[in-house]
């Protein structure tokens, strides 16, 4: 059964107390936004995603999307529910209010994702791709362009898609042969075909921006030759009002495994009429900054799929009455005690709650940083913070999305064989979750983005923005007799880490495979490390609470108890990663190819 209940008193700890001294200072810009006025919000924002999302979830996997006659439409309620979503202004929550935005800060902003996503992956792509779309308009596209498209698109009214795939090219996207033609009147022809669109047609706007990669007559090769264009659906009259079609048509809709109230569309591009969004050839510039912001974001898929699952599965372990406890009955007046008594079910459970509230704390860090890039004055803490941003965005998207996957999985296994029958719910966060490791990038390559760009970036700057913090607080925390255990262990994985750094460095200066082998193991063990720091100060803080006297000693035991697990049982990982990264390529590239 799919229950999920907005996890608020964790969303309020990692906004209000965690991350509080992280280096990214108090934001003047934010300061409207008081603790109550952020808790109100989420607590909205919980009661959409609960009341209005989620009950549609599992229908909308069942009926799916349907194409008749060039017409997309998506399942029972959705328009509905999406009129309700636009017109409580949820689409325009972190847009700027120059565009109607409500400029809300991204910590917040990110966990009414979270909510969105555990209650209705695929809803969320419909207001996340438009969002997406704001971002590069509003950083690359002309004055003109901007004032017509920002304040339709920002409220909900139209909405935007990323049209960068083609069938022979993914991630390779310097092969890609959509064209651009220039017109007399500035604008230019498109013509191509775009594969795998998310929202690519629907009936829930009467418009849909698309954000489309294409090549001009002269451009150079490869991905140096690719440009952005804004291309709509309907070619709009002056006062926005749809006028003639733009030539944009669909040739079919995705079946998919999962994901399957969104439309992946098809779409041909037939002479449509189009604007550069940003300078010729520069394109991949302009889409980066779209995919930058949405690699966070699906990495907040992941972790919304992991919290439902977690939360399904709780539910279940706690009604499903098979065999007894070890250590005696506990459910003396039943034929069985309930499966949340098995420690294996309990390792189950306790995996999925470390991997969602470790995800949780990283992810509000990483906003913090968002928050900081847009609004710190001083120019020293925005630097720190784009570096921290410019490091952590692939860990979020891969760590999270592969963690989300494992939780949906462990929901399933919760549920023994009534967890790969539909009707639990729990096989549908497993095929939901799958695609979040794939688009946006494979995980694969924001592993080879870690390694590759971001680890050697600025003689390492940008590990320095995570590194510092993480050993300044282990110096500090040294003295700490109670946690002494857990900070030797942060130190020991954090000392594995900066080993692996220096490893890769220097192998893969010499030989790229050696980089290429041990990216993701690398993107892993950063990952660990980072929910650790998370973890330990999380640990530090309750420890702190309950020594003070708090009305609230169960969640702060709770968090200890989550912590202790983390470092007992998740952390472990790291050593693992660490013997993978230092074995190098060798065995991984000995086969001839004839040999697999
Ligand atoms: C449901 C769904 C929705 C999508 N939505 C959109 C959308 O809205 N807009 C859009 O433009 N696209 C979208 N996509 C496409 C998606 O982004 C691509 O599928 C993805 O980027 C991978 O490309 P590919 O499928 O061509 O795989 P390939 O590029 O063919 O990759 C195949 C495998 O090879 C690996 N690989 C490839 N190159 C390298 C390399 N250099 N080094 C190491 N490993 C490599 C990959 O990691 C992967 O494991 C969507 C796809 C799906 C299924």
């Amino acid at each position: 059964m799919q229950v999920y209940e907005a996890p608020l008193r964790d969303m309020r700890f990692v906004i209000h107390e965690l991350h509080q001294d992280d280096g990214f200072g108090n934001l003047e810009a934010l300061e409207e936004f008081t603790p109550d006025l952020v808790d109100a919000i989420l607590e909205e924002a919980g009661k959409v995603a609960q009341e209005v999302l989620l009950p549609l979830n599992r229908s909308g996997d069942i009926e799916g999307c349907t194409l008749e006659n060039g017409v997309v439409r998506t399942p029972k309620g959705f328009k509905e529910a999406y009129d309700l979503f636009r017109e409580g202004g949820w689409c325009a929550l972190a847009s700027d209010p120059e565009w109607g935005g409500q400029g809300l800060p991204e910590a917040v902003n990110k966990m009414t994702e979270e909510m969105i996503c555990s209650a209705n992956l695929s809803f969320s792509l419909y207001p996340g791709l438009t969002h997406g779309g704001t971002t590069a308009i509003e950083a690359y596209a002309s004055d003109e362009l901007k004032q017509f498209y920002l304040p339709r698109m920002v409220s909900g009214e139209w909405s935007g898609t990323m049209c960068l795939t083609e069938p022979h090219c993914g991630t390779d996207l310097g092969m890609l042969r959509t064209k651009a033609v220039p017109q007399d009147d500035g604008s230019y022809k498109i013509s191509g075909t775009k594969i795998f669109i998310s929202a690519g047609e629907h009936d829930l706007t009467e418009n849909i921006i698309h954000l489309v990669l294409a090549r001009l007559p002269d451009a150079p090769e490869g991905v140096k030759g690719i440009s952005l264009f804004l291309v709509p659906k309907y070619l709009p009259k002056e006062d926005g009002t749809p006028g003639p079609s733009n030539g944009v048509s669909v040739a079919a809709i995705e079946h998919k495994m999962g994901l399957k109230a969104s439309a992946t569309c098809q779409l041909n591009f037939d002479e449509s009429v189009g604007w550069l969004v940003g300078k010729p050839h520069k394109g991949m510039e302009a889409m980066f900054k779209m995919m930058n912001t949405e690699r966070v974001s699906v990495g907040i898929q992941g972790l919304g799929i992991g919290e439902a699952a977690y939360q399904s599965a709780v539910y279940y372990a706690r009604e499903r009455l098979q065999g007894r406890s070890l250590s005696g009955v506990k459910n003396p007046s039943g034929p069985a005690d309930p499966i949340i008594v098995h420690p294996d079910v309990r390792r189950m459970l306790m995996t999925m709650r470390a991997y969602n509230e470790g995800c949780r704390a990283l992810g509000a860090w990483v906003s913090r940083a968002l928050d900081a890039e847009k609004h710190a004055t001083d120019p020293a803490v925005k630097q720190r913070a784009e570096d921290f941003i410019a490091l952590m965005t692939p860990v979020v998207k891969a760590l999270f999305t592969d963690l989300g996957h494992e939780s949906a999985n462990l929901a399933v296994q919760v549920y023994g064989g009534h967890g790969y029958i539909a009707e639990s719910g729990v096989e549908q966060y497993a095929r939901d979750a799958r695609i979040a490791m794939i688009y946006e990038g494979t995980n694969g390559i924001q592993a080879l983005d870690l390694v590759g760009r971001k680890m050697p970036a600025h003689m390492g700057r940008y590990l320095r923005s995570f590194f510092h913090p993480v050993s300044q607080f282990i110096e500090a925390s040294k003295g700490d007799e109670q946690f002494q255990p857990m900070i030797e262990a942060l130190e020991k994985a954090f000392g594995a880490l900066q080993l692996s750094t220096a490893t890769i460095a220097q192998k893969g200066m010499k030989d790229p495979e050696e980089a290429g082998a041990a990216a993701t193991d690398y993107l892993r063990l950063t990952g660990l490390v980072a929910m650790a720091y998370c973890f330990a100060k999380s640990a530090l803080i309750a420890r702190d609470r309950l020594a003070g006297g708090t009305e609230e000693a169960g969640f702060y035991k709770a968090k200890l108890a989550t912590a202790q697990f983390y470092f007992d049982r998740i952390l472990p990982q790291a050593t693992a990663a660490f013997l993978a990264i230092k074995a190098g390529k060798r065995s991984m590239m000995a086969l001839e190819d004839a040999a697999f």
